[in-house]
């Protein structure tokens, strides 16, 4: 790999990722979404950056990004192209599991030091065939022979499988436990055989190459990450997963609105003197992008500040934060494609042309998945029965 020397802080990453938003990802995010392909060119400018290893701590030659930090270099390269802002916080969500839940074995910490060095991409397998969407359980297991394990899984979607150096998988602890007693196993490039099962010719998020995969893998039992999945999820897997996406999701939603503006102040450069109506609506989808801003920063901040306390862990195992995360989580992933609909009226006929330096067509596309990414349905129905037993001090 072409190599330039790692930006080391998060200003330096951000001014990076704005450079390969604007001189990368926007320049093949077109191509990116006609072919369905994976978006390489612009992974391989944020590998060159050192943008992969951001949420590493420093000693293991990450940057040590907070969450807030984390959730603006998702969003700068989301406004350009949807696909690569979401592998780059699918990526991010693996390497904060293996941060937070494997720091304490000699195997992760010699990994979390590769990450850095090799810039390594890592993947998602929580879906199965036969669980329906609910990642908390599975029906494969990992099997236990002496040093090494044998992991095999049938996932219905897999972001990127094809592209990663490994893939982060939930299984059952052993071939006796019962479906929610979970465990998270990494699983190497070198280790494993994929056999895709289904295409992914999708409305949206075409870059992300989610089709099924027969996974066959095998690896030392090192590779299982210590503790149980059920509280790696709760600590790590769904407050990265919720607060990333919903910075993502506003990246697209940003940019959206931007093209937006263009239009009409271009508008108002032809009639000087005078506002043209659509500021009025400018100025509405305006402060809705705010919110939004605000309600995933909130959760960041929330977030960091919780984890820099002592003990502070413990607060994200509570159902209050529980309810948070999938508050934020619904509202955001139905706000986005709402805020792109309304720059479209905002602009007309240019935005919904998808020849034109206007167009919408991607970014409407790709911001109608987010309901659909652990479907919005099935994490209300989680809510509505925790808000039978919590009561908010
Ligand atoms: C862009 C994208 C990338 C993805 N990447 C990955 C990846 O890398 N790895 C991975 O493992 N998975 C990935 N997924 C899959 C994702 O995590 C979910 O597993 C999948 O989207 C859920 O599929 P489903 O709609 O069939 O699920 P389900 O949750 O089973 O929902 C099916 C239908 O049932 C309804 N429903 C479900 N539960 C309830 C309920 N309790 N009450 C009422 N209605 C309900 C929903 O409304 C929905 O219409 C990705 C998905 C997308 C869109």
């Amino acid at each position: 790999m072409d190599r330039s020397p790692h930006a080391t802080t998060f200003d330096e990453l951000l001014v990076a990722a704005r450079g390969i938003a604007k001189e990368v990802a926007a320049v093949h995010a077109a191509d990116v979404d006609a072919r369905a392909r994976f978006p390489q060119e612009t992974i391989d400018a944020l590998k060159r950056v050192g943008a992969l290893s951001a949420p590493l701590p420093k000693a293991c030659g990450g940057a040590g990004c907070t969450m807030r930090e984390l959730g603006m270099l998702c969003a700068a390269i989301s406004g350009a192209c949807g696909s690569s802002g979401m592998v780059l916080a699918m990526h991010y969500i693996q390497v904060a599991c293996i941060m937070r839940h494997g720091a304490e074995s000699p195997y992760f910490q010699s990994y979390m030091h590769e990450i850095s060095e090799k810039q390594l991409l890592l993947a998602s397998i929580t879906s199965e065939v036969g669980t329906f969407g609910d990642t908390r359980s599975s029906i494969c297991a990992v099997e236990r022979r002496g040093e090494r394990f044998v992991l095999n899984k049938d996932a219905t979607t897999g972001s990127y499988c094809a592209h990663a150096d490994a893939i982060l998988v939930t299984c059952r602890r052993d071939s006796d436990a019962p479906r929610n007693d979970q465990v998270l196993v990494l699983v190497k490039k070198e280790d494993m055989s994929l056999v895709q099962t289904t295409t992914w010719d999708t409305m949206g998020m075409r870059g992300t190459c989610s089709p099924g995969f027969r996974l066959e893998s095998t690896g030392s039992i090192e590779q299982i990450i210590p503790g149980s999945f059920s509280d790696g999820a709760s600590l790590s897997m769904v407050p990265y997963s919720h607060i990333l996406w919903s910075a993502l999701w506003w990246g697209i939603a940003d940019d959206a609105v931007a093209k937006a503006a263009r239009h009409v102040r271009n508008e108002a450069r032809k009639n000087p003197g005078t506002v043209p109506p659509s500021a009025t609506r400018l100025a509405e989808v305006s402060l809705q992008l705010q919110t939004m801003r605000l309600g995933w920063q909130a959760l960041a901040d929330e977030f960091d500040a919780i984890d820099a306390r002592p003990h502070g862990r413990q607060d994200l195992l509570g159902l209050g934060w529980a309810l948070k995360m999938n508050n934020l989580k619904t509202s955001s992933s139905e706000v986005a494609p709402q805020l792109v609909h309304r720059a479209l009226q905002i602009i007309g006929i240019m935005a919904f042309k998808n020849d034109s330096p206007l167009s919408l067509s991607r970014h409407y596309r790709d911001a109608l998945s987010g309901s659909l990414m652990i479907s919005n349905d099935r994490i209300a129905a989680k809510s509505a029965s925790m808000l039978m037993v919590f009561k908010d001090d």
